[in-house]
């Protein structure tokens, strides 16, 4: 028997659905899935040990200690905005599905669709992490899709991200449909 609340039981299945779903969206298996997120988690923790701070996913782009900070504290803000909007959804149904309120209970469905286009609204928010398919060069910036041309991507973009392009050793970026070294392009 589960022990654990009903709610995180609840939180769990969606996460799964959710996964699943993404997965078929991408086109890999949730095995995969798994391994490119537990590999971006366990390079995260790494770094943040090491650094001991926050740390955001530059793909091997040099920022400044400035522009790090308001990264993390814009992601900190949209995880919580987040985490809030999908524990908020979760006790109105808990209302909803109540048995001992008054027979002339509020109906809480529009909120609840308020509440989920709020929750796609944050969810498309940058910055997560850096562009790896323009790696900031100007030119190849400006027509980027996955970051719309602001150099940032989004936390579920992440997953998206081929192996090439995290690969720091060699940096390629992704330019009108060509996978290019970046010290080739404009050559
Ligand atoms: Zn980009």
């Amino acid at each position: 028997m589960d022990e654990r609340p009903q709610e995180a039981v609840r939180a769990e299945e969606v996460r799964e659905i959710a996964k699943r779903k993404l997965a078929r969206d991408i086109g890999i298996t949730v095995k995969e899935l798994d391994r490119r997120a537990l590999a971006m988690k366990r390079a995260k923790e790494e770094l943040k040990g090491e650094l001991g701070q926050e740390v955001i996913v530059t793909y091997g782009i040099i920022i400044g200690r400035n522009e790090r900070l308001a990264i993390a504290s814009v992601q900190h803000a949209i995880d919580e905005a987040w985490a809030n909007i999908v524990r908020a959804k979760a006790c109105l149904r808990t209302l909803q599905r109540s048995t001992i309120l008054p027979a002339q209970k509020p109906t809480y469905e529009p909120i609840l669709e308020q509440l989920s286009i709020a929750q796609r609204l944050v969810n498309g928010v940058r910055p997560a992490a850096l562009c790896p398919y323009c790696k900031r060069i100007a030119e190849v910036q400006m027509e980027c899709v996955p970051c719309l041309g602001t150099g940032y991507i989004t936390r579920s973009a992440m997953v998206h991200v081929e192996d090439q392009f995290t690969d720091e050793t060699k940096p390629v970026v992704r330019h009108r449909g060509e996978i290019v070294e970046i010290e080739k392009v404009g050559k």
